[in-house]
């Protein structure tokens, strides 16, 4: 073993929560750099230091707990902003309506006039302007 894996040895290392904290980090860094922010400079070494006794802590369980918690509150932020990036991917060529029956999304293509659109979850049929 070399020294660096033996001084890890037992250590819980990095996890999505400590990647994210490291993300937050570089992001209020930069944004120190940007508006001269003391504060903002020491929300950066906190959250670094943070990602850092997090990823040396020997308390395994505890920081998987944690790492599960913060899990359960991104995943459906996550899915949401992949949904909006999409939205905005396409946003020329296609085009986004709500199924009125059941609520589900659906992304019909443009410039195809008046259409009738089925939702392909409940088998609603409506009829929009595309
Ligand atoms: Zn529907």
């Amino acid at each position: 073993m070399n020294g660096f894996k033996k001084f890890m040895y037992g250590r819980y290392g990095l996890d999505q929560l400590s990647i994210m904290l490291l993300a937050a980090s570089i992001f209020f860094s930069l944004l120190a750099l940007v508006f001269h922010s003391t504060i903002l400079q020491l929300l950066t070494y906190i959250l670094l230091g943070l990602a850092y006794l997090r990823g040396l802590s020997k308390n395994i369980s505890k920081r998987q707990q944690e790492n599960r918690s913060f899990l359960k509150v991104w995943q459906p932020v996550k899915i949401k902003l992949n949904k909006s990036f999409m939205r905005l991917k396409h946003i020329r060529t296609h085009q986004y309506y709500k199924c009125p029956q059941c609520g589900q999304s659906l992304r019909v293509p443009r410039g195809r006039g008046r259409i009738r659109i089925t939702c392909p979850q409940c088998k609603n049929e409506f009829s929009k302007k595309s």
